[in-house]
């Protein structure tokens, strides 16, 4: 008699507990992917989560550092882009994205820091109109690509974008010294340039920029980049010639890549998603 009511009421605790939970889970999804923007009215809250996950994934596997960012082309004005005001990518929330126009000033700036480098973004928009998102990263991986005469080329399917080729932009061919940085409209020209219809640019001394038809793909061109560059460091420490994918190859795996591209993304947004939570 005791034992079947204490079993009885251990099945009920356990199945409330569960509830709670289920509930706990779907309010915060809710939080995260539903609320609307105080600082962009009208945003779609989706696109402003894709670049607070994108941030914060890519800081996660170290691809981006207290530097880079992530920005997306406004859905609603091409001639507009959405990115963070000035602040480590690991913190990004959707509240801190701000709209951009094409030269680089903020439509509302109410009194937010803006990062230095958004020409980067500026200009390729301007340059590319299948661009719908840009990435800037610092990635450790592909430092030694940009300063040495060894082409970053596609080991292997996931980064096949890059099969098409990866440029090399070196600021100083145009600009002199400076201080390395994508700080006008003038440098980002250069790069945008330099990036051509490419997927990935590399830059020399100072890292790299990913783009893509969605933030999904940059944000995943950008993680692939990196991961690519050290993997084919190792291939040449081997010894003789590695067998990288060919252009044909590249471009069949890219679209298949696209095709599937929810499936990581949905693995990553679970990983971040907690720490956006409020
Ligand atoms: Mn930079």
């Amino acid at each position: 008699m005791t034992r079947r009511f204490v079993a009885r009421w251990t099945g009920r605790i356990t199945r409330l507990g569960f509830l709670i939970a289920v509930a706990l889970l779907a309010g915060r999804a809710e939080i995260s992917a539903q609320t609307p923007s105080a600082s962009l009215p009208g945003a779609d809250p989706a696109l402003l989560e894709d670049i607070a996950v994108g941030s914060r994934i890519l800081a996660d596997f170290g691809v981006l550092d207290g530097f880079g960012h992530v920005s997306a082309r406004s859905p609603t004005n091409p001639n507009h882009f959405l990115m963070s005001r000035s602040l480590a990518p690991a913190l990004v929330t959707p509240d801190d994205i701000m709209e951009f126009d094409l030269d680089g000033n903020p439509v509302d700036a109410r009194g937010r820091k803006v990062f230095l480098e958004r020409f980067i973004h500026a200009e390729i928009y301007r340059a590319r109109p299948d661009v719908m998102s840009v990435v800037h990263t610092h990635s450790a991986g592909v430092i030694p690509f940009s300063v040495s005469k060894v082409p970053l080329r596609a080991m292997y399917h996931n980064p096949a974008f890059l099969a098409r080729g990866v440029p090399v932009w070196d600021i100083r061919k145009d600009f002199g010294d400076t201080n390395m940085l994508v700080s006008n409209a003038a440098i980002g020209k250069s790069l945008a340039t330099a990036l051509g219809d490419k997927a990935v640019v590399l830059m020399r001394g100072h890292g790299d920029v990913a783009v893509g038809p969605s933030v999904k793909a940059a944000v995943f061109r950008a993680y692939y980049t990196d991961v690519d560059a050290k993997l084919q460091a190792q291939a040449l420490a081997l010894g003789g010639e590695p067998n990288y994918l060919t252009p044909g190859e590249g471009e069949k795996a890219d679209k298949t890549n696209l095709v599937v591209i929810d499936r990581i993304w949905n693995l990553w947004r679970m990983k971040v998603l907690p720490t956006l939570a409020k």
